[in-house]
């Protein structure tokens, strides 16, 4: 059995050990040891691994297989031998995260279980999220500003978290290890804890969702609760800059600027479909006639795909015409209406013989066609190729 160091003082950084044996690893470029004893924490009860070094060599991973701590070292050379003597440094930074994160897990748990009879059938430490599965909810935001409440209070009072050993009868290997934050709450629990509830910092719980008949709670504690708050300060800080407000103010800011860039889309459209109809009244003015048939032929170098589509829906509503719309920039795209009635001049058939001028691919039927290419310098011959085979078939 290995000696779990990390149980007989969880801030434990560096360490002495013994290797006892050596064995290769699944990950190519890597083994496998067992040591006396250590201070990495194996993963287990919803905690994740330490990671850290032996000896200078990075530990990627360690876990546990019956009663024996096992290491995964990046090292494929000499230097890791059975006997050996290695030291043992943690990535402290994120064991304490993990420790932060699993007291303040224990803290939530016991409030929900206390407060709520809910109680915490999952946990997950991950490497951005923290989550619990309680087995009753979702919880309204004023629980769970009440349930915060309440967890905060308890990291306020600093209470000192204990943990003792019994062990479990009938195995003379297991023993089980509970966690007691007095008053609150004792489990059995493998994990890593601070030694006070202070020390988990912020508790923060940032969504309560249905899940599996009851809910999962997204939280985070401690460096990555005041992470979190420095990103959102941050990005509500610069969004309210932009609006020229102060961010308390900042979702007002946003509601009145949806309303006002949905008055603006009503006014443009409303702007854009008289404009149509003005310039369509215009260029079927200017248009020639062929057996009493007004032909529009545009080509248009600086109108926009929008205003083609409006151009076009109102030469729809117009009675008894044949329109050839085209705009070139950035690239050719047209529309072709005949309405007319008459189907010998179909404008899906022109559409196919005239289109290799723009390199292009449309489609459509008698009435309507419609299409885009890559040479926009072949629109205008394209366009009046196409009058031109409908003034022939009009005759
Ligand atoms: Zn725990």
């Amino acid at each position: 059995m290995t000696r779990k160091l990390y149980w007989e003082n969880p801030y434990q950084k560096e360490f002495q050990a013994c290797i006892e044996k050596v064995r290769p690893s699944k990950t190519a470029g890597s083994k496998e040891l067992l040591l006396d004893q250590t201070g990495f924490y194996p993963e287990g009860g919803g905690q994740p691994s330490d990671q850290g070094t032996l000896s200078g060599h990075r530990v990627t991973y360690v876990y546990l297989e019956d009663t024996s701590i096992w290491h995964v070292v990046t090292s494929s050379g000499e230097g890791l031998s059975a006997g050996d003597q290695v030291t043992g440094v943690l990535d402290w930074p994120r064991r304490f995260d993990h420790m932060q994160q699993h007291l303040g897990q224990h803290i939530l748990s016991a409030v929900f279980d206390n407060s709520f009879d809910a109680r915490t059938v999952g946990f997950h430490l991950g490497e951005q999220n923290v989550t619990i599965d309680l087995d009753k909810g979702p919880f309204t935001q004023n629980e769970l500003d009440r349930v915060e409440e309440m967890a905060n209070n308890i990291v306020f009072d600093n209470l000192e978290v204990l943990s003792s050993l019994v062990s479990d009868e009938g195995s003379q290997t297991n023993e089980i290890r509970l966690v007691n934050i007095p008053d609150h709450d004792i489990c059995a629990c493998s994990g890593t804890h601070p030694k006070a509830t202070g020390e988990v910092g912020l508790i923060k719980i940032l969504k309560s969702e249905a899940y599996k008949g009851g809910c999962r709670l997204t939280f985070l504690c401690g460096k990555r609760a005041l992470a979190a708050y420095q990103h959102i300060h941050q990005q509500s800080q610069q969004a309210a800059a932009s609006l020229s407000v102060g961010w308390p103010e900042l979702s007002e800011a946003v509601k009145g600027l949806l309303q006002d860039n949905k008055q603006l889309a009503k006014e443009n459209k409303d702007i854009h479909q008289q404009w149509s109809t003005l310039k369509r009244d215009h260029l079927l003015a200017e248009a020639q006639v062929f057996s009493g048939v007004p032909i529009v032929t545009m080509c248009d170098d600086a109108m926009e795909y929008k205003s083609l589509t409006f151009l076009a829906n109102s030469f729809r509503q117009a009675p008894h015409c044949i329109a050839l719309l085209g705009i070139t920039n950035p690239s050719p795209r047209f529309v072709l209406l005949n309405n007319t009635n008459s189907p010998s001049v179909s404008m899906n058939e022109m559409l196919k013989e005239s289109i290799h001028h723009i390199e292009g691919k449309g489609g459509g039927n008698a009435a309507s066609a419609q299409g885009g290419g890559s040479r926009p310098e072949g629109l205008a011959p394209m366009l009046s190729e196409i009058r031109d085979a409908v003034i022939e078939k009009l005759k």
